[in-house]
């Protein structure tokens, strides 16, 4: 199908957007190449800098233009089967970011790398779009033409004379105004919520009427990102309410961001907290399970399934590593540390040193050497964040 590009976006005969967004999605597949040349689940650079060349290389290039693309002529969001590939290419990269694997959930990868589910992104885009083009002249002079020509061609066929006027046809619905006035709806909630909350901290205060506590009014684009967060926050509930796991991914406040339990962790440390926190990691009973050949469920110990459980209380050969990691942190009990910042890094550096994931193997090699100093990515610390 012939394609025309008009200032970097794909039109298409049908205004489909689907030869656009294929392209677009391949460069983001060739973003994610590079993302993945420089970094593997146990090497490269840490947890933030691979985000970063995310959200501010991968992502902007896959989704420029897509406030144009991204919405229906409703002024809905596209459809979910249009997205589809780029949301594949997404999970990609967050898999690489945290060193997951390919079958944890992606909300608990989202969850835990605070990078919203890719629809919901291009919405909240298109919609701050929308919020900041509402009084430019360009928008407003479009918004004229089209109402115009939409005139033109509703108007009724004209009358023979002294037969009253007939009524106007229908009104024009541009995908503009109906992204425009979602904005404000989210605006005006946003703004109603945050009168409500400053009346009822002052009905708490009682008779003593204290002046006002000034709340920080969020921006228009503050108040659509908070918006379609909360979208999300309500579909992760779901998944969290439907993997009935003890992972720590699905537990814990929404509002506390488990991204930063991660900053300052090596690669390969941050990849062991996320493999813990989230219980999906390369134990024999789960491989074994998932069907990977010539694996055999069993521990070293001797015990029928070597489960996480398993390792974090009971796998006799480990019990040195407990001793150690209670001496460091006043506990054995792992799953507790794992929301806690001073001691997320004695948890990782547990697994690591129970030996039992051969993924770590090379990387703790690298360690006994001491070269822990010794990076090839120097160039990457100047990126700015
Ligand atoms: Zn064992």
């Amino acid at each position: 199908m012939p394609s025309l590009r008009v200032l970097g976006v794909w039109l298409d005969p049908t205004l489909s957007w689907k030869d656009h967004i294929l392209t677009a999605t391949q460069k983001g597949i060739k973003a994610f190449e590079s993302l993945a040349r420089v970094t593997s689940s146990v090497w490269g650079p840490s947890v933030r800098k691979s985000r970063l060349l995310y959200t501010a290389v991968a992502r902007p290039i896959m989704t420029y233009g897509s406030q144009i693309w991204a919405v229906n002529d409703k002024g809905g969001p596209v459809s979910q089967a249009r997205i589809n590939a780029m949301a594949t290419t997404q999970n990609k990269c967050l898999r690489k970011i945290m060193g997951a694997y390919k079958r944890t959930p992606i909300a608990a990868i989202e969850r835990e790398s605070a990078i919203p589910p890719i629809d919901l992104h291009l919405q909240s885009q298109a919609t701050q779009r929308a919020a900041t083009t509402e009084h430019h002249k360009v928008t407003q002079e479009i918004e004229t033409a089209l109402q115009q020509i939409w005139d033109a061609t509703t108007a009724p066929p004209r009358r023979a004379r002294g037969r009253p006027r007939r009524e106007r046809g229908p009104k024009l619905e541009s995908t503009m105004r109906t992204l425009h006035n979602q904005a404000i709806k989210i605006n005006n909630e946003a703004r109603q919520r945050q009168m409500d909350e400053r009346a009822e901290a002052n009905g708490r205060n009682g008779r003593r009427l204290r002046r006002p506590r000034t709340i920080q009014s969020r921006s228009k684009h503050g108040n659509i990102d908070a918006h379609f967060a909360t979208v999300w926050k309500k579909r992760w509930k779901d998944h969290a309410s439907k993997a009935g796991s003890r992972a720590m991914t699905w537990k814990g406040d929404w509002e506390q961001q488990p991204l930063s339990l991660y900053e300052g962790l090596l690669k390969h440390e941050a990849t062991a907290l996320f493999l813990l926190r989230t219980e999906v990691m390369g134990l024999r009973a789960w491989l074994a399970r998932v069907g990977v050949p010539d694996i055999h469920p069993a521990c070293d110990c001797g015990a029928l399934r070597q489960m996480l459980d398993h390792i974090l209380a009971f796998c006799p050969d480990l019990s040195t590593q407990r001793v150690e990691l209670a001496s460091k942190t006043g506990s054995t009990d792992i799953r507790k540390m794992l929301g806690d910042k001073n001691k997320v890094r004695h948890a990782a550096r547990w697994l690591l040193s129970t030996k039992v994931l051969n993924q770590f193997s090379v990387a703790m090699e690298v360690e006994e050497e001491e070269m822990e100093d010794w990076s090839a990515f120097q160039a990457l610390q100047d990126v700015p964040e």
